[in-house]
């Protein structure tokens, strides 16, 4: 494969951009290499500068649930686009919007627009400090809320990729109200919970996490969150960046069964345009100005151009439900065409998958929190993405990140990359 002009992008690149990305999983640190420098997209196929094809499993991260380059929301971006790109007012659109995602998603009285997952998020841990007038929040290890500082503690995502332990720039103090406990151990959340009763605000967790890889919630661990949450005053927030719009038209809180407080979105809800939102109970939403006194803004919150990219794509998805239907029987027969390359290959694995969402670890446990994530082997991982790359398959360049599926995706295409898989593996020793 001739990646020439991905090769001399990457160093020009690198004279004016940091790392010569704008968003460090892109730079293929972790897994060594050239990032590919892509040019156009289509469907389920990316193209990068060299003109070589890859069939994508990144997905944009998550947004191009349809495929890339989708005809209704590009029609729409063209069409809106015209009538100017920024008002710095308010539009009917952003009340369709709104509207839109209500009617689609529970537990959502009201809904404010960002520019992205980490301004969502950021946004609701002010809201519940405000709401609840107290200080410390509960994550969990290997889940990834964004960059904003209280996060940055035992984040998932690039800080587990790089395998950051401190991030340099947060400090003690803000550090010191994030407490984190292992995902799927509600004991440990419980002794939390006790050791600072009277002092938690929230806890926010992602319904799946998808920043370590896949990993699914436990039988009850949601649920007794919840019942946590209730009990102790705490906000419940669910951060859907990942999981909304995806798992269901209406998110993790729909396919699982779960109310969140508050919750957060991100990714799909923007149509690959930068948009984020956080919404929930009555109650706690009013007390965002302008009608309470917990301020939240943005210049080009509600954007004319990411609003109409984004309700196309959701339109489009609340129209067809039959989609998640489609995806996820893509994704299984994904999971099962790869179990029989990995059975034959004869090593240690796991697979895990719900919804359009799927990881391979490399491992002889199951994956179930950071720490089991932690001790698959990223060597072979590193072995696996290169060798897929090459026979134009395009993985997510960490092992500490979920694939997500779109559902341009043809069976010709799952087979592809069925037996791309199978012969991957013979170069892993
Ligand atoms: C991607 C992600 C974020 C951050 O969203 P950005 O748009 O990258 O700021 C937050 N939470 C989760 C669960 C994510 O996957």
């Amino acid at each position: 494969m001739n990646i020439e002009k991905s090769i001399s992008l990457f160093e020009r690149a690198q004279q004016s951009i940091p790392g010569g990305v704008n968003s460090p999983v892109r730079a293929f640190k972790s897994v060594g290499g050239t990032p590919l420098f892509m040019q156009r997209a289509k469907g389920a196929y990316l193209y990068d500068a060299d003109g070589n094809a890859y069939i994508d499993y990144i997905a944009s991260w998550g947004p191009m649930i349809l495929g890339h380059a989708y005809e209704p929301v590009v029609q729409a971006i063209r069409g809106k686009a015209m009538d100017s790109t920024s008002f710095g007012a308010p539009t009917e659109l952003e009340i369709e919007m709104a509207e839109l995602i209500i009617s689609m998603v529970p537990n959502v009285d009201l809904i404010r627009m960002v520019s992205s997952g980490t301004e969502a998020c950021m946004s609701v841990i002010r809201l519940a400090r405000g709401f609840t007038g107290k200080n410390k929040f509960i994550k969990f290890e290997g889940h990834y809320h964004g960059h904003a500082d209280s996060f940055l503690v035992k984040a998932g995502s690039g800080v587990a990729t790089f395998n950051i332990q401190a991030v340099p720039g947060v400090t003690a103090g803000v550090a010191g109200d994030t407490l984190t406990a292992p995902y799927n151990d509600l004991e440990a959340v419980k002794k939390l919970a006790a050791e600072h009763k009277g002092t938690i605000a929230a806890i926010i967790v992602e319904p799946v996490a998808g920043n370590m890889g896949c990993i699914l919630p436990a039988r009850g661990f949601l649920e007794g969150l919840r019942a946590l949450c209730d009990a102790e005053g705490i906000v419940f927030i669910l951060d859907e960046v990942m999981t909304g719009f995806r798992l269901a038209p209406g998110g993790a809180q729909e396919r699982l069964g779960i109310r969140a407080d508050l919750v957060t979105y991100g990714k799909v809800i923007g149509g690959g345009m930068p948009v984020g939102a956080f919404g929930g109970r009555k109650d706690i939403m009013q007390q965002i100005a302008p009608l309470g006194n917990i301020y939240q803004a943005g210049t080009l919150s509600g954007n004319p151009i990411a609003m109409i990219a984004g309700y196309t794509l959701l339109s489009e998805l609340k129209k067809n439900p039959s989609i998640y239907k489609e995806l996820e029987e893509k994704t299984i027969y994904l999971r099962e065409g790869l179990e029989a390359g990995l059975k034959a290959w004869g090593q240690p694995y796991v697979i895990n998958q719900l919804g359009s969402m799927i990881s391979v670890h490399f491992s002889n446990h199951p994956v179930t929190d950071f720490a089991s994530a932690s001790s698959a082997s990223t060597e072979a991982f590193k072995k696996y993405f290169h060798a897929m790359l090459g026979q134009g398959v395009y993985l997510p360049p960490s092992a500490f990140e979920s694939w997500f599926l779109n559902n341009a995706l043809t069976k010709e295409d799952l087979d592809k990359t069925i037996s791309a898989s199978a012969e991957s593996l013979k170069q892993i020793p």
